[in-house]
């Protein structure tokens, strides 16, 4: 280019010295740290002879204004926050690659107040000495679901861990073949079994698994039988599995706890909304089983938890398990959880309160009013660009709950005139803020049920900004969004 040969370009590059001293870069280093700064500095250029290399920079691109706008760039897009707020548009209301479940103002402004200040952690105000972190839960929790003792972790899969660690280390844990579940590619069954140090004892089919299986894989060294929440899937067909009567009848029979990890773990009903399928914590315990397991932020709708709750002696066995000291919850999470069991506590609906269930419950008729606010305004802002629908859908709950439960609601589908449906989707991916769409025969979905308080007014504009950004990209040969 421009008939330089590479080894001159290379000569051309400022030396550290010369940008270091730029004035932007010195302001950049009062806002900066140092350390950082410099070392994107010599990032890029090392990024400039690569460049230089194959043969991609003329002389004008190594100017020291060009070289440090180019640095400028590079510290603020690696120094910004990564961890960003969305718009989840797609229907799934615990969604866990967008964070599950949000919490509500009330609850958040708990967790704030818990962050900025000391408080009562672990001290007791009335006997004025040292207390027990899980204290404040553990009375709400006994009233919500009538366990006698509850003990809250980081989360459902240190749980797990955790129980089965103090039930039945180095001894057998009996579990239907239709139960051993992956969720979300990380936790497994099997495999958090074996970190715990239990051992694995399958029993039955995939598709069925019968009481008679569980007795007689009892023996001397049985310590536990679980039962899994299968959670994301479902076995349609031939199938059986054990209920909780005859799970706690051979449970009592044998001198053996029994345990159900629920997954979800829901505290209210949720039949009203259309999910009937759902068991609740309080049933579980109330059919006898000793020891229940589920996570805060599924259907409970709080921050992310795992709670453990069930039987006096067992619970207090996993409390007192030096494991239970390195998967503790920590104080931001406890204000959140505390809070969040506030509103179940009180008289008040709690789906009014807590976004999840309030999304969960949402009417046919409410989402409508939404999807034809959004639809009319992207008719008038895209015009003949793309064509425009409302249409019945399917979302679900997600986050590894209610797999098979249908949430129906109309959606606004918008089908570009000429460009695809994905590049849309990745415009709209890479918005500010980002908004997160299903894609289905050429057409972007947006599903008003996982929008949040104004969020149905400002995604109109949003698809907008995406439209033009597709636009422009395609006007000018690159092609960012596909
Ligand atoms: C989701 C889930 C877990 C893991 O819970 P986390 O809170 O994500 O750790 C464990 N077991 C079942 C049955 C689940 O559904």
């Amino acid at each position: 280019m421009a008939g330089i040969k590479p080894e001159a370009l290379f000569s051309l590059i400022p030396s550290v010295d010369k940008i270091l001293s730029h004035p932007s870069i010195q302001e950049l280093l009062n806002i900066y740290s140092p350390i950082l700064v410099k070392h994107i500095i010599t990032g890029t250029l090392n990024d400039l002879r690569d460049l230089i290399r194959k043969h991609r920079l003329v002389t004008e691109d190594l100017a020291l204004d060009v070289v440090v706008d180019r640095i400028i760039l590079m510290v603020e897009h690696r120094l910004a926050p990564k961890l960003c707020t969305l718009i989840n548009a797609t229907g799934i209301v615990v969604h866990t690659n967008l964070g599950r479940s949000p919490l509500s103002r009330k609850v958040a402004q708990r967790i704030f107040e818990a962050a900025i200040s000391y408080s009562n952690l672990e001290y007791d105000l009335e006997k004025g000495k040292r207390g027990q972190r899980n204290a404040h839960l553990r009375s709400l929790m006994k009233e919500l679901t009538g366990a006698e003792a509850v003990l809250a972790v980081n989360n459902n899969a240190a749980a797990v861990l955790l129980a089965l660690g103090t039930l039945a280390k180095g001894k057998e844990v009996i579990v239907s073949r239709g139960e051993l579940i992956e969720i979300g590619g990380s936790f497994r069954i099997p495999e958090v079994m074996a970190q715990s140090g239990a051992i694995l004892k399958e029993v039955g089919a995939t598709n069925r698994t019968h009481p008679r299986d569980y007795v007689k894989a009892i023996n001397d060294n049985t310590a536990l039988i679980l039962k899994v929440h299968t959670s994301n899937y479902r076995i349609v067909g031939f199938t059986r599995e054990i209920t909780f009567e005859e799970l706690v009848q051979i449970g009592q029979e044998h001198n053996l706890p029994t345990m159900m990890d629920l997954g979800s773990g829901c505290l209210v009903d949720l039949a009203p909304f259309g999910l009937p399928d759902e068991v609740t914590v309080q049933e579980v315990l109330s059919k006898g089983i000793d020891v229940v397991s589920f996570s805060g932020d599924k259907l409970l709708g709080g921050p992310q938890a795992g709670i453990l709750a069930g039987k006096k002696e067992l619970i207090e066995r996993m409390a007192t398990n030096p494991l239970a000291r390195a998967l503790r919850m920590d104080k931001l999470t406890l204000a959140g959880l505390e809070a969040t069991l506030q509103e179940y506590a009180h008289a008040w609906d709690p789906s009014n309160s807590i976004p999840t269930l309030t999304m969960i419950r949402k009417t046919q008729d409410e989402l409508m009013i939404d999807a034809e606010k959004i639809a009319s305004s992207l008719e008038s802002g895209l015009q003949e660009r793309a064509q425009i629908f409302v249409e019945q859908g399917v979302g679900r709950v997600g986050g590894g709950a209610l797999p098979m439960s249908d949430l129906v609601g109309p959606r606004v589908g918008i089908k570009p005139e000429s460009f695809s449906a994905g590049r849309l989707e990745g415009a709209l991916r890479q918005g500010h803020p980002p908004v997160i769409t299903m894609v289905k025969e050429d057409c972007v979905l947006i599903d008003p049920r996982t929008l949040l308080e104004n969020q149905a007014e400002t995604i109109p504009e949003l698809v907008i900004e995406a439209f033009k950004l597709v636009e422009n990209s395609k006007s000018s040969c690159n092609d960012p969004g596909s």
